[in-house]
């Protein structure tokens, strides 16, 4: 079952970068898409130059301009060569146009429901199950990166682009600090210096979307909290155990996302920045976002090291 999904969704792509002028172009600029790497003390951070993802990237979110455009993810709305794999009776696998990774697929519901993810979490690991030997699956939320606020999906990406993918143990071992074992999972609370993170792994399906829904009360009382607390997440699946990452935030863009002239750097960070691959859709941002702009821009979306421990407390409690 697993094995079957992961390759529909290859062979999916295979045809539509095959006959879909938008996929053509989009996996074809990525060929060329420029990186940078910065070491950090057991991780790394890279930055693409990808200008094809301005569109995501340069996404007015607002709920006007929202509101006053097509829902992209839309049955009715989709571009007529852009064809579908269903997944169960709510879901549907598509293929990103404009990729990140080499594979990138997107993942959304069928109906048009605003982006959240308490209710779908079951269904998220269900993909991380589906999709594990060839993807990482992830949530952006409706203020952290989600071009789509109002339309419920999830993304999978190339399992292992995205440094975390392979680091995640190292992290752990270096910064992570246990925080209980309750239900058979797992929960480690990471500070690397740069990102705050909570992890969730276990094996038993209904105990992680238990603790998964402790962790948003948690975090619905402690971190920015609108349409729903602040948050990405990352889900992986290793034999018969998942690891979920949750990356919960305080801001939405960085101060140097809106600057001008010399100090702006159009870095709008998701999962995948998050998770390493912090992309920047113009050249001259790119070429400015060095080390300490990519320092910047990580701490200042991300909890303070004092609110991850409040967290980690309230969690255990
Ligand atoms: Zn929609």
């Amino acid at each position: 079952m697993a094995d079957a999904y992961s390759e529909k969704a290859l062979e999916l792509l295979a045809s539509q970068k095959a006959a879909w002028d938008m996929a053509i172009s989009g996996y074809g600029s990525l060929d060329s898409a420029e990186v940078r790497s910065f070491e950090f003390e057991g991780y790394e951070i890279k930055t693409q130059f990808n200008p094809g993802r301005i569109r995501s990237t340069a996404a007015k979110v607002d709920k006007k301009s929202v509101g006053e455009r097509k829902c992209f993810l839309c049955e009715e709305n989709r571009p007529a060569a852009q064809e579908s794999i269903d997944y169960g009776d709510d879901f549907w696998i598509l293929v990103n146009p404009f990729p990140i990774f080499p594979e990138h697929l997107t993942l959304p519901l069928r109906a048009h429901e605003p982006q959240r993810v308490l209710p779908f979490f079951p269904a998220m690991l269900d993909f991380a199950r589906d999709l594990a030997d060839r993807f990482t699956v992830f949530y952006n939320g409706p203020k952290c990166g989600a071009s789509a606020p109002d339309h419920m999906h999830f993304q999978a990406g190339t399992r292992g682009f995205m440094p975390i993918d392979r680091e995640f143990d190292e992290l752990k071992r270096r910064y992570g600090k246990t925080l209980d074992e309750k239900g058979g999972v797992e929960a480690t609370a990471i500070d690397d210096g740069l990102r705050k993170i909570v992890a969730l792994e276990g094996s038993d399906k209904a105990a992680l979307a238990d603790r998964f829904a402790r962790l948003h009360d948690v975090l619905a009382e402690t971190i920015p909290n609108e349409e729903e607390p602040m948050m990405n997440v990352l889900v992986n699946r290793e034999g018969e155990t998942y690891r979920v990452v949750v990356l919960p935030r305080r801001k939405h863009r960085p101060e140097r996302y809106h600057a001008e002239g010399e100090e702006r750097v159009l870095l709008s960070p998701a999962s995948v920045d998050l998770g390493g691959v912090a992309i920047i859709p113009v050249e001259e941002d790119f070429k400015r976002a060095d080390r300490s702009v990519v320092e910047e821009v990580f701490r200042e979306v991300f909890v303070e090291r004092e609110t991850l421990e409040r967290i980690g407390e309230a969690y255990a409690d």
